[in-house]
C-alpha cells in the first residue's frame, strides 16, 4: 500500500455507504465520495457499482440510488464521521425530517477497520448493514470476503442469508 506523506496516523480501511433519494441521486452520492476522498487524509480504494435500491423502513418514499466506497483513512472515527456529518449537509441534506426518510446524501460508515464501537455517536460495524440488501449486494461488488467483526461472517454470506423481500435492488447504470 502507498501511504502519502499526508497521513499521519497509521491508515485503516473503511467501508462507507453513500445513498440519495433527492435529486440527482447518483451525482450526490459520487459528490459526497468525492468530498470525503479529496482530503489529504482520506483515499478511495474502491468505487461499487451503484444500484437503484427500494426504500426499506419507511416506505413511502422515492427509490434510493446507493453505493459502498473502501477508503483507506487516517481520520479517527469520530473524526470520520463528523466529516461525513458536514459532508452530508453541504450536499444539501436538511437537518430533522423522517427518520429513514427523504435525503438528498446519507453517509453512513460500515466498518472502520476491525474495530467495534458503541458509544451514543456512532456504532460500528453499522448496527442495520447485515440486515440490508442496499448495503451487502454493493458492498460483494469490492470485498465479499471481508468477515464482520462482531458476527463472524463473511459480507457474502450475510448476503446468502438475507430475506431480501421487499427490498429489491438493481444495477443503475451511470457514467461514475
Ligand atoms: P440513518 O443513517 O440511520 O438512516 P442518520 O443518517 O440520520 O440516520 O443518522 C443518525 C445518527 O446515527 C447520526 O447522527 C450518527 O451520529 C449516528 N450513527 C451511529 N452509528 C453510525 C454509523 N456507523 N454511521 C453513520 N452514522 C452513525
Ligand atoms: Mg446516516
Amino acid at each position: 500500500m502507498t501511504v502519502t506523506p499526508h497521513f499521519t496516523g497509521q491508515p485503516v480501511v473503511a467501508y462507507l455507504c453513500a445513498g440519495s433519494n433527492i435529486g440527482d441521486k447518483p451525482a450526490n452520492c459520487r459528490k459526497g465520495i468525492d468530498a470525503l476522498v479529496n482530503t489529504a487524509k482520506t483515499r478511495l480504494a474502491a468505487l461499487s457499482r451503484f444500484y437503484r435500491t427500494e426504500p426499506v423502513d419507511y416506505a413511502d418514499q422515492d427509490w434510493f440510488v446507493n453505493v459502498v466506497a473502501k477508503v483507506v483513512t487516517t481520520e479517527t472515527p469520530l473524526a470520520l464521521l463528523e466529516r461525513l456529518k458536514t459532508i452530508e449537509v453541504e450536499t444539501g441534506r436538511q437537518a430533522g425530517g423522517i427518520r429513514f426518510g427523504p435525503r438528498v446524501l446519507d453517509l453512513d460508515i460500515l466498518f472502520y477497520g476491525d474495530r467495534v464501537i458503541d458509544t451514543a455517536e456512532l456504532v460500528v460495524p453499522h448496527p442495520r448493514m447485515h440486515k440490508r440488501h442496499f448495503v451487502l449486494k454493493p458492498f460483494c461488488d469490492i470485498d465479499p470476503a471481508i468477515v464482520h467483526p462482531t458476527l463472524q461472517r463473511t459480507v457474502q454470506a450475510l448476503l446468502g442469508d438475507l430475506d431480501t423481500t421487499g427490498q429489491a435492488v438493481s444495477v443503475f447504470s451511470c457514467d461514475f
